[in-house]
């Protein structure tokens, strides 16, 4: 396995209409896209810095990993880093050939249109790392 880059940072946050405006002035740009990924039960909004993304994502749903993760960080915080790989099964089995634990045995379709798996906290030293790939590209 070897990732290109980081494609983007996921911030866990209460609320998208709270956080947008400190991101719009921090990073001097508005958010591009808004889009609600129900398989997670999120709502993501994104921001881009050269090749990398901020993605904040909102729970929709009480059961959603994202209001899990704020019930233990109550005022929000880094709840991922996602690398850009080519191909996500190849790297999937790559990562659960290095013993590390899988949460996602094959890929699914994440925001916008990525294709992403998810390796366990638990085997990562404590970060919760996604792998993807724009299969548009
Ligand atoms: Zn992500």
């Amino acid at each position: 396995m070897k990732p290109s880059h980081i494609e983007h940072i996921g911030i866990a946050v209460k609320s998208l209409e709270e956080t947008i405006p400190y991101y719009e002035q921090l990073l001097g740009q508005k958010c591009y896209s808004v889009e609600e990924v129900a398989d997670q039960k999120v709502k993501t909004a994104f921001f881009k810095l050269g090749d990398t993304k901020i993605e904040l994502l909102e729970p929709t749903s009480e059961d959603s990993p994202i209001a899990k993760y704020l019930e233990k960080n109550p005022h929000g915080g880094v709840h991922h880093i996602a690398f850009c790989v080519e191909g996500v099964q190849k790297a999937l089995e790559d990562a659960a050939q290095m013993g590390i634990q899988l949460i996602d045995k094959a890929p699914r379709r994440g925001a916008e249109g990525l294709n992403i798996g998810f390796l366990h906290p638990k085997s990562t030293h404590g970060v919760l790392t996604e792998l993807c790939e724009n299969p548009n590209k």
